[in-house]
């Protein structure tokens, strides 16, 4: 999600300097991996985040949206060094970037923060579904390395269905292989349905389950009909961004019902776990907690659960 206007601008630096060698599992306890895996993991075999954002102060080199201004940045800097610093720690060696919307459709920073650390990142990017070129430029992106796009509701979901253009990179998204990631609010679920009948070939991965919980309080109807769309195939949900929804606080227990629910419609190997950093590490909210609701729960989830929500899914979708 992006920050709210009124997002508190403190944030926990954890210092600049990445963690050396991308072997910081190895500083796990041990009991903490063997919680969720009866084999040690192997480098590069540690968690996947689905769903982070990173940006840099740097405003010179990487130039906002015109329709963003400085004071937009909030944190004014989440670099993947910042980023390291938060999840390598815990497990975290791979991480799905999406595109941030204070670059609008420039995606230099995130081309050349995947050319800086070759290997751990994978890029949903920006696209503008409206125009006439859409599926030619999806194909150039991906040809650059994206493996989905984000597409964002601002109210216009219910056209969605009936747009040739989003049709038409639906269709793009069938045949060349790459996953279309909705960021909408539990009333857009139904226009997601209706594409997803048009295309059912497409993957599908939706943000946040859906924003169900943003209002404070989980809508079952709408919890419902999110679990409706687990009857196409393709479809994934993103169990993330847990500093957003329900309580809004740690440990995010009141969640665990939502959790449940879509487990049991979608099954584990197509949920997968992400924070939305940095919004996750924004005042009382930590990346630790975020991991732990998957990682320490002891009421839902299998060890073999934890290892698709927290890894294989997001390895077979973003990292194929
Ligand atoms: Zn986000």
């Amino acid at each position: 999600m992006h920050a709210p206007s009124d997002r508190r601008s403190f944030v926990k630096r954890l210092g600049q300097t990445a963690v050396a060698g991308g072997l910081a599992w190895r500083l796990l306890p041990s009991s903490d991996i063997q919680a969720a895996t009866a084999t040690p993991m192997q480098p590069g075999e540690g968690w996947i985040d689905a769903h982070v954002h990173v940006w840099t102060p740097d405003t010179k080199k990487y130039p906002l949206d015109k329709a963003f201004k400085l004071s937009d940045m909030q944190p004014p800097s989440f670099t993947p060094e910042e980023l390291w610093a938060q999840c390598k720690p815990v497990g975290v060696d791979r991480i799905v970037l999406i595109q941030m919307s204070f670059y609008g459709l420039d995606h230099s920073y995130m081309w050349d923060a995947m050319s800086a650390h070759p290997g751990v990142f994978s890029a949903v990017a920006l696209i503008d579904h409206q125009s006439d070129s859409v599926a030619k430029n999806a194909k150039e992106l991906v040809n650059r390395g994206a493996k989905g796009f984000r597409i964002h509701s601002h109210g216009d979901a219910k056209d969605w269905p009936t747009s040739k253009t989003m049709q038409q990179l639906w269709k793009a998204a069938a045949d060349e292989g790459f996953a279309v990631c909705p960021l909408i609010n539990p009333q857009d679920i139904q226009f997601v349905d209706k594409l997803c009948e048009q295309f059912p070939k497409t993957r599908v991965v939706v943000d946040h389950f859906a924003r169900i919980g943003v209002s404070g309080t989980v809508e079952q109807d709408r919890l419902d009909e999110l679990c409706k769309l687990a009857r196409h195939p393709n479809v994934h949900v993103k169990v993330s961004a847990y500093y957003a929804l329900g309580k809004k606080q740690a440990p995010y227990h009141d969640l665990k019902p939502m959790i449940r629910q879509v487990l049991k419609a979608y099954g584990p190997q197509r949920l997968m776990w992400a924070t939305d950093c940095p919004y996750q590490v924004q005042g009382d909210h930590t990346y630790k907690a975020s991991l732990d609701l998957i990682l320490s729960d002891t009421e839902i989830l299998t060890a073999s659960d934890k290892q698709w929500i927290l890894r294989d899914t997001a390895k077979k979708v973003f990292f194929g």
